[in-house]
């Protein structure tokens, strides 16, 4: 560690070997995170809870654990989870008022791994309610705020994106090495995008889902949050598996990501598909496109032009079928078995399911219940849930048509840099349509990874997309980490730690 450097400015693959080299300790860095938290938590309100004392007796723990000669993979490493991992004896919210006090007495596989492998838990991360947005605005917890900011424009805050706009903005100001995040429809990879991180949907699958608050069960995924390629690459390693309690968990072997980062391109085939030039993107987020494609193919790449022709019905199938899986698993809060309970002398049991499901959804929630039991409603099941079954099949037989001509697909992330807090926010299809780019992989299964390669005119991070085959997680490493060479994006967010 150099005497300029401040303990948050590390990588996490940096900070590993520090920590093993003893230039810093696990206390020394979990107390520095902590404090960038105290500093930047009240402005980015990033955090819902912050577990200040938890993480300084991990710590304690882990420089124990070390000096004792038994460092594990993620040895003293602080990291944000998002608020809808349960953890056990720590608020889990979902950014609801639904379960604003529910304390799970069990940990998610996807946060017991990490902290089998040593990581130091900093608090849980803000959320869009329920994973249900865009831009974190859905929140009971109230609003994130980007931590970047327009050159032009520096006092109007924008969005971190959403739903894992916490874990995104988090990561971007230095409050933690990495976060958790889900991905239903593009969770990890908008507001990684949004915020000038590195984040990967990995294959539906390829993380246990057990114990992340439900939305939409066939197209969540956990993915890793980190500041680098490699640092998701480790971070997803220690996440992945297969896991008994989770029936569409994979039993595939877990590769090493890490590796796979230093993969050269050469030879690899890189679809462009034209369904992805819109009309109205911006020119920027096309000259970008351009650029991150000249850099593979200077690196010995070739691309390949093709067609995802159902391309445009994937944002409706997305908005058919994610909603109908939600107001399944919403069904599950009533006021009886967690969280809020409403209820008045006299209510029969229906009134109180009726008040408490009113006072603890908001508005987005409610209205995903109601156009999910609408798309399952007797006489409406087949013109719209079974007929988007059927269109989600054909997106996925898309991608395996392409899967003989490529062997990654590279697209924009998202159709704009992050918007301002109240732009698009009162109608909610402006918002939905923000997904474009990103709904396809999940309605696929495929695993696709974000990764900043530039600014817009504004100085606003913006991202490219990796779309990969399901299980080859370790192209997408590849293809993201020659982009990261190459864009060698290097600007910083104006609010972080140590600034
Ligand atoms: N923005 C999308 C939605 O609102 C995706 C959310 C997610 O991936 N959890 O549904």
């Amino acid at each position: 560690m150099t005497a300029a450097m401040h303990p948050t400015d590390f990588t996490l693959a940096g900070a590993l070997a520090a920590l093993e080299e003893g230039a810093i300790s696990a206390v020394e860095l979990t107390r520095a995170h902590l404090d960038a938290i105290e500093a930047l938590n009240p402005r980015l309100n990033a955090f819902i809870t912050v577990t200040a004392e938890q993480a300084m007796a991990a710590a304690r723990e882990s420089d124990a654990r070390r000096a004792r000669g038994e460092a594990r993979p993620l040895e003293g490493i602080p990291l944000a989870v998002k608020d809808l991992f349960c953890t056990a004896g720590v608020r889990t919210t979902a950014a609801s008022r639904i379960l604003g006090n529910f304390v799970p007495p069990y940990e998610s596989t996807v946060t017991a791994q990490l902290l089998r492998d040593g990581a130091v838990f900093l608090g849980k991360a803000n959320l869009d309610e329920f994973a249900m947005g865009s831009s974190n605005l859905t929140s009971a917890f109230g609003p994130v705020e980007n931590p970047w900011s327009r050159r032009d424009d520096p006092e109007t805050k924008l969005v971190p994106g959403g739903s894992s706009g916490g874990s995104a903005a988090a990561v971007a100001a230095r409050m933690a090495l990495g976060a958790t995040g889900t991905d239903t429809g593009g969770s990890i990879r908008q507001p990684a995008a949004f915020c000038g991180v590195v984040g990967i949907k990995p294959t539906y699958g390829r993380c246990s889902r057990f114990g992340i608050v439900a939305f939409a069960s066939s197209l969540d995924q956990a993915g890793p949050f980190a500041r680098t390629v490699e640092d998701c690459a480790i971070l997803l390693r220690s996440m992945s598996g297969h896991d008994p309690k989770d029936s569409t968990s994979a039993n595939v072997p877990v590769p090493d990501f890490a590796a796979a980062c230093k993969r050269s391109v050469k030879g690899l085939r890189i679809g462009v598909p034209k369904e992805y030039r819109l009309d109205g993107m911006p020119a920027e987020i096309e000259a970008l496109w351009r650029q991150g494609l000249d850099w593979l193919r200077a690196e010995g790449a070739e691309t390949v032009e093709i067609s995802l022709p159902h391309t445009k019905y994937a944002l409706p199938t997305y908005y058919i079928v994610a909603p109908a899986e939600a107001s399944s698993n919403l069904a599950r809060y009533d006021g009886v078995r967690y969280g809020l309970r409403v209820e008045e002398k006299g209510d029969d049991l229906r009134t109180m399911y009726e008040r408490t499901r009113a006072a603890g959804f908001g508005a987005e929630v409610k209205r995903r219940i109601m156009i999910g039991t609408y798309v399952l409603s007797a006489g409406y099941y087949e013109a719209y849930y079974l007929k988007a079954q059927k269109v989600r099949a054909l997106i996925a037989r898309d991608f395996d048509q392409a899967w003989e001509k490529v062997d990654a697909i590279v697209t924009p992330a998202t159709p704009s840099a992050a918007f301002a807090m109240g732009e698009k926010t009162d109608d909610p299809v402006t918002m939905y349509l923000n997904d474009v780019f990103t709904v396809t992989a999940n309605l696929a299964g495929l695993p696709g990874l974000a990764v900043p390669a530039g600014l817009d005119a504004q100085g606003l991070p913006l991202g490219l997309q990796v779309i990969g085959r399901a299980f080859d997680e370790e192209t997408v490493f590849a293809v993201g980490a020659a982009i990261e060479r190459a864009a060698d994006f290097k600007a910083l967010p104006r609010v972080r730690a140590g600034a």
